[in-house]
């Protein structure tokens, strides 16, 4: 079941994790070598949001919907808001891409896609999205599973050097993600130690989130960089009052790509108490 998600596509969360997204995509497009993407949690990768017209708070009004039509937005937002909308035509934003969308849409010739999703309708709705895709791979199977089986990644006889592991799990029962989610990137980072790994994850209460990123960062990772937005102070803990990217590996200086969206999606898509963070957990020397 995943209306939940489609219902909150395009929120707050959603713009955090695709500019972040984005900025990795087209860090990896700077060098000509082709490269590859596993999308482990990938969800459905089109949400009609139109179908959710009439419910009176559709979150994407309160995340890309605040976004939409800003002028002097910083380069990574721009990117975000345009991404979103060549999926949009008309204007306004009808649909909302998801990841694995938002990075097929990059891919060039030789890059790759393999998008895992467990939910069986999810995973029919992203098959049929990309049949006539030969670049993409849509397994219905378990992401984590996937990072054993599909890494390191190879096409024929074609190594890729360069690439990039989402994982994006739902977090339906918080605590219990971590762990597997801190198993993949030790599995990952053993399969294939040059990817960027790039993890999102919801803020609730702090507390339950500390020892995973203190897991996290003595990975055996050559950088460990953290960017969060927090759309409210983070003490409530029914509510998803921000998310995180924690990234592994990223890209030289990536800090400095992502440091100038954060306080303009802060004061965007804030209220009282909201904050942003960037932060390397271990930087590569
Ligand atoms: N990454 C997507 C995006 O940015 O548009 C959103 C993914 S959504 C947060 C999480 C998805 O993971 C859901 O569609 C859910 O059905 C799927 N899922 C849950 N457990 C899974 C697993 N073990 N392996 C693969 N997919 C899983």
């Amino acid at each position: 079941m995943n209306y939940r998600h489609a219902f909150h596509a395009g929120n707050h969360a959603d713009a955090l994790k695709h500019t972040v997204l984005l900025a990795l995509l087209d860090a990896l497009k700077r060098k000509d070598g082709p490269f590859f993407v596993l999308d482990t949690h990938a969800g459905r990768g089109r949400y009609a949001l139109s179908a959710e017209a009439s419910r009176k708070t559709a979150e994407a009004e309160t995340g890309i919907g605040r976004l939409r039509g800003q002028a002097g937005l910083p380069e990574a937002l721009r990117r975000y808001l345009d991404a979103v909308a060549a999926f949009n035509p008309e204007g306004g934003t009808e649909v909302y891409p998801g990841s694995p969308l938002l990075v097929a849409n990059e891919l060039r010739e030789n890059d790759r896609l393999a998008a895992c999703e467990l939910q069986p309708e999810e995973a029919a709705a992203l098959k049929s999205l990309f049949a006539h895709d030969p670049r993409v791979a849509v397994h219905a199977r378990d992401g984590y599973a996937a990072v054993k089986a599909l890494l390191p990644p190879r096409l024929g006889a074609t190594k890729f050097a360069r690439g990039l592991v989402l994982i994006d799990p739902p977090y339906e029962a918080q605590d219990a993600e971590y762990p597997l989610v801190a198993a993949a990137l030790r599995e990952g980072l053993q399969r294939w130690p040059n990817a960027t790994y790039a993890v999102w994850y919801p803020v609730k209460q702090r507390r339950s989130l500390q020892p995973f990123l203190r897991k996290v960062a003595v990975l055996d990772a050559k950088s460990v960089l953290l960017a969060e937005l927090l759309v409210r102070p983070d003490d409530s803990p029914l509510r998803l009052n921000g998310s995180g990217m924690l990234l592994l590996n990223p890209p030289w200086q990536f800090d400095r790509a992502i440091a100038p969206a954060l306080p303009v999606l802060q004061r965007l898509l804030g209220e009282a108490g909201a904050s942003t963070r960037l932060e390397w957990l271990r930087e590569s020397g």
